[in-house]
C-alpha cells in the first residue's frame, strides 16, 4: 500500500498502481489533486491540463460521453521526437543521408488526423504512405511539402498507377513500391503511355520474422513482397527496358508492434545487404524504406512483451542508422535517405477514449441463517459445514467442496428436488466460502492455481458507457492491452476489484485483461461509485488502428470526437468537434431511411388513435419522442 505511511493513500500510490509514469511517456501523469493531467509538450516541458476539467468543458458544450479526446499537440510532439531522434543519430554517426518519415494512412485515416500530420509534419517533410486508390487521393489532397515522400504500397491497378503518375507530374515524390512481380509490366506500360519516368521501389520479403500478433508481414511465408530471386528478375527487366535508373527505393515491412530491438536490427541488416546488392547491380537507388514496426509501450514494462517494447525511440534510431552505416561504409556505397513508416508510434498517444460508468454489479454478501431447517437438502448442510470448517490449512479443499456441493444443488434443482429459494441460499453459502478463501489466501506463501482465479470470479462488473466493438476493436479481436484508469479521485484508494462491461448486450463486450508490469492483470482497481456523481474512466493510447476498424455492434455508432489544442501559456481551445452518429445516422448505414421510418411510425400511431388505444394528443407526444430519439446519440444519455 502507501509507501510513506501505511494508512494514508495518496496520489503516488495511484501513480504506481496504474503505472502511468511508465506508459505515459511523459504526456500523462496524476496531479496532486488526484486528477489525470496531460502534458501536451511532454514532461517538464510547458503547461499541463486536467482531463476532468476538459470533460467539464465538453459537457458545457453539450457533448455526452463517450468522447474520443484528441490532443493535437501530442501528435506534434511525437513527430518532433521521431525527427529529433533521427537527427541526433544521423549527426552522431556521421551519416550522409537524410531521414524522411512517412505516415501510413491506414493506421488512422480520419481526415483531421491526416491533416494534422501534413500540417505538423511539413517542417520535417514528413510524407504519407498509401495502400489503395482512396488513400492515395486523400494523401494528395492533404500533403503540403513538395520534398516529402508519397509511398504507394499495396496492389495497384491501372487507375491507381495513373493517379500516382499524375501526382509525380504535379511534383510529388510519388514512389510505386512493387509488391508482386506482375505489377512491373502494368507500371511500365502506363508510364510509357503517359510519358512519365516513374520512381520505383521494390518490397523485399525478408527471411526473418518477428513474433507477435501484428507481425505476420515478415518471413518467407509473408504474402507481401518479392523474394531475392524476384527482385533480381525486376532488375533484369528494368535493365532490358533501359529503366534501371528508375529503381530508387528498397522497402520492407516487418509488421507492427515489433517489441524486440533485436528483430529490428536483424531486419535492417538483411535489407541493407539487399540494398548493397541492388546498387552493385547498377540501380540508382538512394532510398531505404524500413516500413513500420516501431512499437508503443502500452503496459509501461519496457520489455519485449507483446504490449511493450524493450527499446526507446532513441535506441531505435541509433540502431537503425548504425547498422546501415557499418554495412555501407564497408561496401563503400553512398548513404541513402532513410524512410520509416511509423504509424502506431506516431498517433497512438494523442487519443484518449473517455466514458462514464453507468452501474456496478457485485456479488453482495448477505447474512446467512444461524441454523438451516432440518429438511434442507443434504448438500446445503454440507456447504454450511464447509464454511464453518474453513481454515488456512484447507483452503484448496474448502474450495473443492464448495464447487462440488454447489454443482450438486444445481443438479437437484434441475430435477425439481430443490426449490428456487434453497438454490439461492446455496449460492450465498458458495460465495461466502469463496470470499473467505480470497481473503485468507493472501496469507499463503504459495497460492494454488485454482485459488489464483478466485479474485477474477469475485470481481465487480463496472458497466461503461461505450462499445468495445466500436472504440477498442483490437481489445476484442486480438486481446490487445491498453492502459485504462480512472481520470479523477486518484487521491483516494480504489478499493474495488473490477472488470469492465460495455453497453452492447454481447458477452464479448467486456474487458477483463489489464496491463501489469509483471504480465497481465485480470481485474482493475476502481473506486466505489458515489451517489449523484459521475465516475469517469480513460482508455489511453488509442490513436492507432482503433477508429476505422470499429463496427456498429448493436447499432452503437461513432463516438463524439473532440480535438483540443493547447497554447504555451496553458490555455486551450476546442479546435475541432465531430458529433458522433445519431440514431438516424446509424440506421442509414444499415439501409434504413429515417424519413420512411417516421412515416411508418406515424401510420402505426394513427392506427392506435383510430382503435382508441391512445388519444391524438398522446400521439403527438409519442411522435415527438420518436423524432427526438432519431436525432439523439446512440449511447446512454443522462
Ligand atoms: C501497417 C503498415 C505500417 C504501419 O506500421 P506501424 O507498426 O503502425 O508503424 C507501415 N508500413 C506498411 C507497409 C504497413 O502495412
Amino acid at each position: 500500500m502507501a509507501k510513506n505511511s501505511p494508512l494514508r493513500w495518496d496520489v503516488d500510490d495511484s501513480r504506481e498502481l496504474y503505472n502511468i509514469r511508465n506508459w505515459g511517456a511523459g504526456y500523462f501523469d496524476v496531479s496532486p489533486q488526484g486528477e489525470v493531467i496531460i502534458y501536451p509538450f511532454g514532461q517538464g516541458k510547458g503547461p499541463s491540463l486536467s482531463i476532468p476539467e476538459v470533460i467539464r468543458g465538453m459537457r458545457e458544450r453539450g457533448y455526452d460521453m463517450p468522447v474520443l479526446l484528441r490532443v493535437e499537440n501530442i501528435l506534434d510532439s511525437q513527430l518532433n521526437l521521431l525527427h529529433d531522434s533521427f537527427r541526433k543519430a544521423i549527426k552522431g554517426l556521421g551519416y550522409k543521408g537524410k531521414y524522411r518519415g512517412v505516415f501510413p494512412i491506414k493506421v488512422n485515416q480520419q481526415q483531421q488526423v491526416v491533416e494534422n500530420i501534413a500540417e505538423f509534419g511539413e517542417r520535417y517533410h514528413h510524407g504519407l504512405e498509401v495502400g489503395s486508390k482512396a488513400e492515395l487521393i486523400a494523401a494528395i489532397s492533404q500533403l503540403r511539402s513538395a520534398e516529402a515522400c508519397l509511398i504507394c504500397n499495396g496492389y495497384k491497378d491501372e487507375e491507381f498507377i495513373d493517379l500516382g503518375l499524375h501526382a509525380l507530374r504535379m511534383g510529388f515524390n510519388c514512389f510505386f513500391v512493387m509488391e508482386m512481380p506482375g505489377e512491373l509490366d502494368v507500371i511500365l506500360e502506363r508510364a510509357r503511355t503517359l510519358g512519365v519516368r516513374p520512381l520505383l521501389g521494390v518490397r523485399a520479403k525478408l527471411s526473418m520474422k518477428a513474433g507477435g500478433h501484428w507481425t505476420d508481414s515478415g518471413g518467407d511465408r509473408s504474402t507481401f513482397g518479392l523474394t531475392a530471386a524476384q527482385i533480381v528478375d525486376v532488375v533484369d527487366a528494368l535493365r532490358e527496358h533501359a529503366m534501371l535508373d528508375c529503381l530508387r527505393l528498397l522497402h520492407y515491412h516487418l509488421g507492427s508492434q515489433v517489441s524486440n530491438i533485436r528483430a529490428i536490427r536483424t531486419a535492417v541488416m538483411e535489407a541493407t545487404r539487399i540494398y548493397v546488392g541492388l546498387v552493385q547491380e547498377g540501380a540508382d537507388m538512394g532510398y531505404l524504406d524500413l516500413g513500420g514496426g516501431l512499437a508503443v509501450d502500452y503496459d509501461g514494462s519496457h520489455t519485449n512483451f507483446a504490449s511493450s517494447r524493450n527499446y526507446s525511440i532513441d535506441e531505435y534510431c541509433t540502431d537503425v542508422v548504425e547498422t546501415i552505416v557499418n554495412i555501407l561504409d564497408e561496401a563503400e556505397i553512398a548513404h541513402p535517405h532513410i524512410i520509416t513508416e511509423s504509424g502506431r508510434a506516431t498517433v497512438a498517444y494523442y487519443s484518449v477514449l473517455l466514458f462514464n460508468i453507468l452501474d456496478v454489479s457485485r456479488i453482495e454478501l448477505t447474512a446467512l441463517p444461524e441454523k438451516l431447517p432440518e429438511e434442507a437438502p443434504e448438500p446445503l448442510h454440507n456447504l454450511q459445514e464447509a464454511l464453518r470448517g474453513l481454515s488456512l490449512r484447507n483452503l484448496q479443499e474448502g474450495y473443492n467442496d464448495a464447487v462440488y456441493y454447489r454443482d450438486e444443488i444445481r443438479q437437484l434443482f434441475l430435477t425439481g428436488q430443490v426449490s428456487l429459494r434453497e438454490r439461492t441460499l446455496a449460492e450465498r453459502y458458495f460465495w461466502a466460502i469463496v470470499r473467505r478463501i480470497a481473503q485468507e489466501k493472501t496469507k499463503l506463501k504459495h497460492i494454488p492455481k485454482d485459488l489464483l482465479e478466485i479474485d477474477h470470479s469475485l470481481a465487480d462488473i463496472y458497466y461503461g458507457n461505450f462499445s468495445v466493438f466500436q472504440s477498442l476493436p483490437d481489445s476484442w479481436a486480438i486481446d490487445q492491452l491498453f492502459p485504462i484508469m480512472p481520470v479523477h479521485r486518484l487521491e483516494e484508494e480504489p478499493t474495488c476489484q473490477a472488470i469492465l462491461s460495455d453497453i452492447t448486450c454481447d458477452s464479448d463486450g467486456r474487458i477483463d485483461k489489464f496491463i501489469d508490469p509483471q504480465g497481465v492483470k485480470h481485474t482493475l482497481a476502481l473506486h466505489p461509485l458515489k451517489d449523484g456523481e459521475e465516475y469517469y474512466l480513460g482508455v489511453f493510447l488509442v490513436g492507432a488502428y482503433q477508429e476505422t476498424l470499429g463496427d456498429f455492434h448493436n447499432l452503437l455508432g461513432d463516438t463524439n470526437v473532440v480535438s483540443i489544442s493547447v497554447e504555451e501559456d496553458g490555455s486551450y481551445h476546442f479546435v475541432r468537434e465531430l458529433r458522433g452518429d445519431s440514431v438516424a445516422d446509424i440506421l442509414t448505414y444499415v439501409e434504413y431511411d429515417p424519413r420512411r421510418i417516421l412515416e411508418d411510425l406515424r401510420e402505426r400511431a394513427e392506427k392506435a388513435v383510430r382503435s382508441g388505444k391512445i388519444s391524438p394528443s398522446e400521439r403527438y407526444r409519442i411522435m415527438s419522442a420518436f423524432e427526438d430519439g432519431l436525432r439523439g446519440y446512440t449511447y446512454f444519455e443522462r
